[in-house]
């Protein structure tokens, strides 16, 4: 059997999905393969609302309320009994947000005319998806254009391999049935530092390792040192320059051994979750003529519109170079469904929000102050503390700061990072005030309702001139 679309998709992961959504849109006859399934039925969504961002947002979520109800009422002269976590009840409160979320993609794809299909996608040469269904029958879709949307998934390595019992993976981590006395993370990314916080916040004594010397080596640096600060004193032992060597599982642990500065060491864990980084996701993907040439790195290769090198073959999400956020794939999604309706949709890379999920979140966007400085053009920098900011203070939520770095001549915002309270809503503020070329003087002048967190965004911005109000200016001007 043969069907004509203008456009398949495979993978339905927020890359896939929101293609599929708006080539149809679009006006554009759309199919979108996918193979994920859980109980025999095909379940949309991809890592994002399966065993992604969504879940591990109910986690950290639930374990936030956990932990404020047994640490943190008391200042507001909230008294608590003794409490304990449900952690079964936990996890499926989020299974039922899971299902919920996936079943209204599968909605969004009914009403706008897209056609689900059920079943693994490859690529053959001629625009030609074939697709194996579980039970075996195969079918193949012919369309004018596809886009490969099938995402990422976990590294794994040698010296601590995924056992899906004593040794896991954050999938793994997202489905615990009782909390795990001795945790350990390998990776201090963004993974380990949501999942870690998650147990950690339930109770898990939890122990970090990072075979880099740096913490967050990508954020900016000062945010970074300052994230650090605040997650030691919440008592996470993260271990930098920790590089693992070996595991050993034994009666139900693992004793991991790794190396730093002064020899070999050795930690006994009841569960230990690897997470160090995710890989492009093409297995059984592309037939040996399907013309679509992987990178180096085994990603597919795109150029900046996302088109492969087999034309009328593009790849969007995960499966392609740049940040493996969920959002940076839904954007691809769009520019691609565009392109392909005739249109000139390109996508700004400088501007990305980024944001770790932990309490409090961190969260950037565009360049941070050691990448200005290494451009060698000519900045200034803002900072604001939360603590002086009333409605952090009146909400115990003052740790952490706001920080933007503007062009010294022009007053153009290159970059901005955050570390306290709502950064990830805040720095979207930013990001806006980015994309239309905002000054630090714009956002300075900026009416900003009050008390709210993000009146350090607007000091912040003053601050790059020196004229905050609530806190003295270490440059002063007029
Ligand atoms: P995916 O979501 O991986 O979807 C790909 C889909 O393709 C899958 O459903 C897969 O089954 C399907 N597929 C693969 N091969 C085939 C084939 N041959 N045929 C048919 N179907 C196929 N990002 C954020 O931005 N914010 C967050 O808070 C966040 N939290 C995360 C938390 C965790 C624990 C993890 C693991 C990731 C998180 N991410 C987060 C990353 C985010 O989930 C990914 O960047 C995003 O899901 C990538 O989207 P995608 O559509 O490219 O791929
Ligand atoms: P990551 O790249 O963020 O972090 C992996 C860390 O593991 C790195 O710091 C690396 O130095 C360290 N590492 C690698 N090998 C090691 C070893 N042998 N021993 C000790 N440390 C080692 O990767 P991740 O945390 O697995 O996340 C994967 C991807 O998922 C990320 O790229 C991220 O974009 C995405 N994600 C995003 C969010 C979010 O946006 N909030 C949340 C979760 C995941």
């Amino acid at each position: 059997m043969s069907d004509k679309y203008d456009v398949v998709v495979i993978g339905s992961g927020p890359a896939g999905y929101v293609a599929a959504i708006r080539a149809a849109q679009l006006g554009l006859k759309t199919a979108c393969v996918e193979k994920w399934q859980k109980d025999g039925k095909m379940v949309n969504g991809g890592t994002c609302l399966n065993v992604g961002c969504i879940p591990s947002k109910a986690l950290l979520d639930s374990s936030h309320k956990y932990h404020d109800a047994a640490h943190a009422y008391q200042s507001h002269g909230i008294v608590t009994g003794e409490m304990s976590v449900d952690v079964p009840a936990m996890i499926a409160r989020k299974e039922k947000i899971v299902a919920q979320m996936a079943g209204g993609i599968s909605g969004l794809f009914q009403a706008n005319g897209v056609t689900s299909v059920f079943g693994s996608g490859r690529l053959l040469a001629g625009h030609k998806v074939e697709v194996t269904a579980a039970d075996g029958s195969v079918q193949t879709l012919e369309a004018d254009n596809v886009i490969i949307a099938t995402g990422s998934l976990p590294i794994n390595i040698p010296v601590a391999p995924v056992d899906n019992d004593v040794i896991i993976d954050s999938t793994g981590a997202l489905e615990l049935q009782e909390v795990p006395k001795r945790l350990g993370v390998i990776g201090a990314g963004v993974i380990g530092l949501e999942l870690g916080s998650v147990w950690g916040r339930l109770g898990s004594e939890v122990v970090v390792l990072e075979a880099l010397p740096d913490f967050l080596a990508m954020m900016d640096k000062q945010i970074a040192k300052e994230s650090l600060k605040i997650f030691k004193k919440q008592g996470l032992d993260i271990r930098m320059g920790a590089r693992v060597t070996g595991s050993e599982v034994k009666d139900g642990q693992v004793t991991v051994s790794y190396e730093n500065g002064e020899g070999t060491q050795q930690e006994t864990f009841d569960k230990l979750i690897v997470c160090v980084g995710r890989r492009p996701y093409t297995e059984g993907l592309l037939a040996p003529d399907s013309g679509v040439n992987l990178d180096e790195r085994g990603f597919i290769f795109v150029d900046d519109y996302c088109a492969t090198n087999a034309p009328g073959v593009w790849a969007v999400g995960d499966v392609v170079r740049g940040p493996m956020l969920a959002h940076k794939g839904s954007e691809e999604g769009v520019m691609v469904a565009e392109r392909i309706a005739g249109q000139k949709t390109a996508m700004n890379y400088d501007i990305i929000p980024n944001v770790i999920y932990t309490h409090p979140e961190i969260a950037s966007v565009g360049l941070t102050e050691e990448e200005v400085k290494q451009s060698g053009e000519p900045y200034e920098v803002g900072t604001f503390p939360f603590m002086a900011i009333g409605r952090a203070v009146a909400a115990d939520q003052a740790e952490g700061m706001v920080k933007i770095v503007a062009h010294a001549e022009t007053d153009r915002v290159l970059g901005c990072h955050i570390v306290g309270p709502s950064a990830a809503d805040l720095v979207q503020q930013v990001a806006i005030a980015m994309e239309f070329g905002s000054s630090a003087e714009d956002i300075g002048m900026t009416v900003f309702g009050h008390p709210t967190f993000s009146e350090a965004v607007k000091e912040a911005a003053l601050a790059v001139h020196g004229h905050a109000i609530h806190m003295p200016n270490r440059k002063k001007r007029k």
